[in-house]
């Protein structure tokens, strides 16, 4: 099948440090290729991959992180691209998008059936979004907690997780004597409770993650005191052997999260070093923490603290193999494979009509 693959503007795939949904792009477009698929990767400058790539925009903006007119910039880009194959004779035969909002807005203005990974949480606003341009797109959810506050009206072909090369990660069942928390320095993710549980138990914590734009004053405020450089340390955003040697060292992987967490692609990469998620019981945690074999699923910062303690009740070897069980390559990218055959056979997009639009809006009234 030949596949154009629209990945953000934001980051190279994969990405250097932080990025959830260009490390699961660089993974799935390997997968497709190793199972024969013809992939384009319409990417952010400076993508490495085995599928052909094609860079949109001159540079990419990881400071911009959803600022509009880069996003709509380069998803015009890549359907100008997408219809210059049409008319070359070699037309690409789905879109498989991770663009955000823009590109499935838009979905019916190309003749190309739209396959679109839903990577963000459904809110009030985005499930207002997701009705009005239902018929547009097939989607697929990325946790079973993520598609159950899908609307009804979406067309959801199915959950297929986010992939993990297991023997990427470095198995260690000997463990160093810190909790590791690790992500951006958002609210929702918790490193404030992070501190707080860890300040409970009397165990140590270092912190990774970039700071991103609009984050400045919660981490001055909640988190920035808190670092004395033992008790709690603070690494920056991490990459690499470094990122690697942090999560397989940690005794666990602290998750106090407070929204419906649509993955949560941090707690698989720990497991697959050997090392237990701790976690609230929000959103993909239900999916991907199994309570007692590979961490524990916890409902605040005490009871995390007493999670730490009895840590010695996990298998390493638990957390290694219900990895390679549940999310490795092969099984994301086939499944993916079979959602596109569907979309292909179903066709393009539904055009928006008039007719539609005045069924909405007397629904709405
Ligand atoms: N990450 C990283 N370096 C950092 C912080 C995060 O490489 O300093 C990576 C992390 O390993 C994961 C991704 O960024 O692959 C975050 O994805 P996740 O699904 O956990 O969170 P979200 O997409 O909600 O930020």
């Amino acid at each position: 099948m030949r596949i154009a693959m629209l990945a953000p503007p934001w980051i190279p795939v994969p990405p250097p440090g932080y990025g959830g949904i260009e490390a699961m792009i660089a993974l799935l477009c390997e997968g497709l290729v190793e199972r024969g698929h013809d992939v384009t990767l319409l990417a952010a400058p400076g993508s490495k991959s085995s599928a052909k790539i094609r860079e949109l925009l001159p540079d990419a903006h990881d400071e911009a992180i959803e600022k509009a007119r880069y996003e709509a910039d380069h998803v015009a880009r890549a359907f100008e691209l997408i219809e210059l194959g049409a008319r070359s004779g070699s037309p690409y035969q789905v879109i498989h998008d991770h663009c955000g909002f823009t590109a499935f807005a838009m979905a019916d203005r190309v003749d190309v059936p739209m396959v679109h990974t839903l990577h963000g949480p459904f809110t009030p606003d985005t499930c207002e979004f997701y009705e009005r341009h239902a018929p547009k797109a097939h989607t697929v959810a990325i946790s079973r907690h993520q598609r159950s506050a899908a609307p009804p009206s979406l067309r959801v072909a199915g959950v297929i997780p986010n992939p993990i090369r297991v023997d990427d990660w470095p198995y260690e069942p000997d463990k160093d004597d810190y909790a590791l928390w690790l992500g951006r320095m958002s609210e929702v993710k918790g490193p404030h409770r992070a501190i707080a549980a860890a300040r409970m138990a009397g165990t140590r914590l270092v912190l990774a993650g970039p700071v991103q734009a609009g984050q400045e004053a919660f981490f001055a405020a909640e988190v920035e005191p808190h670092i004395d450089g033992d008790a709690v340390r603070y690494v920056g955003e991490v990459g690499g052997d470094e990122k690697k040697r942090l999560f397989s060292l940690a005794r666990a992987l602290l998750m106090p999260i407070r929204w419906p967490e649509p993955f949560g692609i941090v707690m698989v990469e720990a497991m697959a070093c050997g090392t237990p998620v701790i976690a609230f019981p929000e959103g993909a945690a239900n999916d991907i923490v199994r309570d007692g074999v590979n961490g524990f699923l916890v409902d605040d910062e005490s009871a995390m603290a007493d999670a730490l303690r009895a840590l010695g009740r996990i298998d390493p070897a638990d957390c290694r193999s219900h990895v390679a069980a549940a999310y490795g390559v092969p099984a994301v990218a086939a499944a993916y494979a079979a959602v596109y055959a569907h979309a292909v056979r179903t066709g393009p997009p539904r055009r928006w009509t008039f007719a539609r639009a005045a069924r909405l809006a007397a629904k709405a009234s």
